[in-house]
């Protein structure tokens, strides 16, 4: 591709793909199946947290003020599992015996925990060895969650606790965003099967099953419509049946080579270009474009490129389909491993290890060939934003970065 191209920051390009994609509609689905997805609809707490007031220890429910500085012998009344309400109010000289999670007695304002307590004279008394202050072991009703209110905003990916959640409020079905039916297509004459040994100039096509787990990872339902070699006719029908999913994702000719087809093609469907060609190292070659409600990305042949473009472009726009509340890359902080040298006119992505260091987190580059060497990418977990310029950046340079969230 000539340099002369015009190219679009990053961060325009995150803009416009962002600012093109709508919102699917939506659906209720069994609570098991909703790990991964995004919520549609706030959900609100039906009861206080905790439903009543509760021990938060395994002791002794006491009136406080029958305990003076040197404890108290009192009588047991009762005992509370939790599980079972208390039946008798506690009166003066008289306790519970109560266990974690169950309804503190009426009369009762505090409980003494069983380790300051020891065995009175009989099975029916309990020797209190030191005062307790009203209100100690003792959760309010409705101290952590009032009833109404809201604990999970729209938007909200569902991950464990939100599922925990979820159940504490009683959804068993939960309103989520449909998923995008993500088109997967690999284009180029050369491209064989990963069941097939390559022969003569052919390879093996990586590029479709990784952007399948890709999809799949970003929330996506993955269409793996094959490989298109790149004579005009198959190449055509294939990209047709791409162009009626939610996103179409075609890897491969979308430079400006002679048999780089997929953009005239694009054209030629309807498709209008929104921009091709991004300020970054690997992936320039990207290209975004929409048809209707259709969203559709040009992804370079190179794995790594492809596999950038993926985590920087169009997992954001997967995302933004389902209404996620935080659909641009979150990228943290860290600090650069060892020096870099920058890119004159492109933001650089580098495959990178995250460790722990002393300071926060530290970024090492991992050293790779060039942008068909997915083994940097096996051996990486983050991507590294080196702005362009014509310095080197140094050990120790405060970076951001952006984490693996696909595995
Ligand atoms: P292209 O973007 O078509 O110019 O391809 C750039 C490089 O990526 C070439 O070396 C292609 O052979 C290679 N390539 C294209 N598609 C794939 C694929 N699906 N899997 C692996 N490599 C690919
Ligand atoms: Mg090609």
């Amino acid at each position: 591709m000539p340099d002369e191209r015009p190219m679009i920051s990053w961060e325009q390009a995150v803009e416009t793909v962002l600012s093109r994609t709508g919102l699917l509609g939506t659906e209720k689905i069994p609570l098991a199946d909703a790990r991964n997805r995004i919520l549609a609809a706030a959900v609100r707490a039906d009861v206080d947290s905790p439903p009543f007031d509760r021990s938060a220890m395994d002791g002794y429910a006491v009136r406080s003020a029958d305990i003076g500085p040197a404890g108290a012998d009192l009588e047991i009344i009762e005992k509370i599992a939790a599980g079972s309400l208390p039946t008798l109010p506690i009166g003066p000289g008289q306790t519970a015996r109560i266990f974690t999670g169950a309804p503190i007695p009426e009369g009762a304002d505090a409980v003494q925990i069983q380790e300051r307590t020891e065995a009175g004279e009989s099975e029916r008394k309990v020797r209190i060895l030191e005062p307790v202050p009203p209100g100690e072991n003792i959760r309010r009703q409705g101290e952590e969650v009032r009833a109404g209110q809201v604990v999970l905003e729209k938007g909200s990916p569902i991950g464990a606790a939100e599922i925990g959640m979820l159940a504490w409020t009683g959804n068993d079905q939960v309103p989520v965003a449909r998923r995008p039916r993500v088109s997967i297509l690999s284009t180029g004459d050369e491209l064989v099967e990963p069941g097939i040994l390559p022969a003569g100039a052919q390879i093996r096509n990586s590029n479709g099953p990784m952007l399948t787990a890709l999809a799949a990872a970003a929330g996506g339902n993955p269409d793996y419509l094959g490989i298109a070699g790149d004579e005009p006719g198959p190449l055509r029908a294939l990209m047709a049946r791409g162009l009626s999913a939610d996103l179409f994702l075609v890897s491969g000719g979308v430079s400006v080579g002679q048999r780089d087809r997929v953009r005239p093609f694009l054209e030629e469907m309807g498709v209008a270009i929104e921009f091709h060609g991004v300020a970054i190292r690997p992936g320039k070659p990207a290209l975004f474009g929409r048809r209707g409600e259709t969203l559709v990305f040009g992804l370079p042949g190179n794995p790594v490129s492809c596999l950038v473009i993926f985590r920087c472009l169009v997992a954001p726009a997967i995302r933004k389909l389902q209404g996620h509340r935080q659909p641009s890359p979150l990228l943290i902080p860290a600090t650069l491993g060892r020096p870099v040298r920058r890119n004159r006119k492109r933001l650089l992505f580098l495959q990178a290890r995250l460790e722990p260091g002393p300071g926060g987190l530290v970024a090492e580059p991992v050293s790779t060939t060039g942008s068909a060497d997915l083994q940097s990418v096996v051996r990486s977990n983050a991507m590294i934003l080196i702005p362009a310029g014509a310095d080197t950046l140094p050990a120790g340079a405060a970076v951001m970065v952006l984490p693996d969230e696909s595995r």
